[in-house]
């Protein structure tokens, strides 16, 4: 371990220690949330990436194994490590990102977890089990007390904490200061996502160019549950989920990167525009003060022009480019208890890679890696 312990809340104060130098393995390095893990952390000021896994992929240099989808090179550092086997014993790290797909990330996270080593993970796997901590640092920080009755419950010394599905990320951030401020009685979504969604090599191109397709396994379920966990409350060690009824429906659209959300909501009682614009726009969510390195300064973007936000032009929005989801064309619905907008997160980053990023940062900062 490195010399994080301990330092909850104090990133950033003066006199404290820095944190750096956290070895940190990527599991599913080489699909096209692992590439953006490894190209977001070649920087990274607490966190080195000491070990890639993969699948079909092991024992290959990383550079030759990885087909990089992303407008930058392969890491320079990365480029000759060697593909290791996606098992503990292959392992060597203070912190395990997960980018593997679901079914494998069942077995495989329980594994790295019962060997003793912090799992933070994009995959579905775990996200709704009861302990099991499903968090947007700005949304629900308070969540990761679920790892205490997690270690306890499982015996682990290590832990699983998860980060939702790329469209739960964009609709729950956008959400958060409604539900504040709002009695949110019903919600309405409709998805335009992006093709990377996929993974790689994702949709045949014949399949999507030119076209829409109105299904996207297992999305919609995920969208209809993960925002209620998100938006619940943790009491006597437990969930309780947010109280309001939701509808989703995903659409696959051909775009590369970028989840654009057209939301619906009803309340209970009038919705003053003025209110709503700004709660989006001052706010900054319940990990902002901890000064975590890829926090935006602003999670959400409010977008005043009628075209705006765009996928193309807006998705790497935000003091950490594509950390942040516009937000624009708020208006009412049928009546002044009812709201549309448009919410628009990348979903490779603020959906994916970042989202985990910025979890393990947080823990982290709170001592528990
Ligand atoms: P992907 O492009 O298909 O990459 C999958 C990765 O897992 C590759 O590195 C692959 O390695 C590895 N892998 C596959 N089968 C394996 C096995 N049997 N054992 C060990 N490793 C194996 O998928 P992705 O889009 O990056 O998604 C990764 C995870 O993040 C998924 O759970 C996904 O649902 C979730 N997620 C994705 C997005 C997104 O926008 N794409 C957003 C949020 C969450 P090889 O190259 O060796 O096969």
């Amino acid at each position: 371990m490195g010399e994080a312990s301990g330092s909850a809340g104090l990133i950033g104060e003066p006199g404290v220690v820095e944190l750096r130098n956290l070895s940190v393995a990527v599991l599913g390095a080489t699909g096209a949330v692992g590439q953006r893990i490894c190209d977001m952390l070649r920087d990274h000021p607490w966190f080195e990436v000491t070990t890639l896994t993969g699948g079909a992929s092991a024992g290959k240099r990383y550079g030759e194994a990885v087909n990089w989808l992303l407008p930058t090179t392969v890491p320079e550092k990365l480029r000759d490590a060697v593909v290791e086997p996606s098992v503990p014993g292959s392992v060597e790290a203070d912190l395990v990102f997960s980018a593997l797909p679901s079914g494998v990330a069942r077995k495989v996270e329980l594994m790295f977890a019962e060997a003793g080593l912090p799992v933070v993970s994009n995959a579905s796997a775990f996200r709704m089990e009861k302990d099991v901590p499903l968090v947007v640092p700005e949304v629900n920080p308070d969540h990761t007390r679920l790892l205490e009755a997690q270690r306890r419950g499982r015996g682990w010394r290590g832990f699983i904490a998860t980060d939702p599905n790329c469209s739960t990320i964009n609709l729950v951030l956008a959400l958060k200061p409604l539900h504040d401020i709002l009695d949110i009685r019903k919600v309405m979504v409709t998805t335009m996502q992006a093709v990377s969604g996929a993974g790689y090599p994702g949709l045949p191109s014949l399949d999507i160019m030119g076209n829409v397709i109105p299904y996207i396994g297992g999305e919609e379920e995920k969208m209809e549950t993960e925002p209620l966990k998100i938006l619940g409350t943790l009491e006597d060690g437990a969930i309780k989920d947010a109280a309001f009824a939701l509808a989703a429906s995903c659409n696959r659209v051909p775009v590369i990167d970028g989840h654009m959300e057209a939301i619906y909501l009803e309340a209970g009682g009038r919705i003053d525009l003025d209110e709503v614009k700004e709660a989006f726009k001052t706010f900054k969510g319940g990990a902002q003060g901890l000064r975590l390195p890829t926090s935006p300064d602003d999670p959400i973007i409010l977008r005043d022009e009628e075209d705006r936000p765009q996928t193309r032009l807006d998705r790497l929005a935000g003091s950490v480019p594509g950390m942040s989801v516009s937000v624009g064309r708020v208006r009412h619905g049928v009546d002044r208890s009812s709201l549309r907008f448009v919410a628009l997160g990348h979903n490779t980053i603020r959906g994916a890679a970042g989202g985990t990023i910025s979890l393990a940062e947080l823990l982290v900062a709170e001592g528990r890696v």
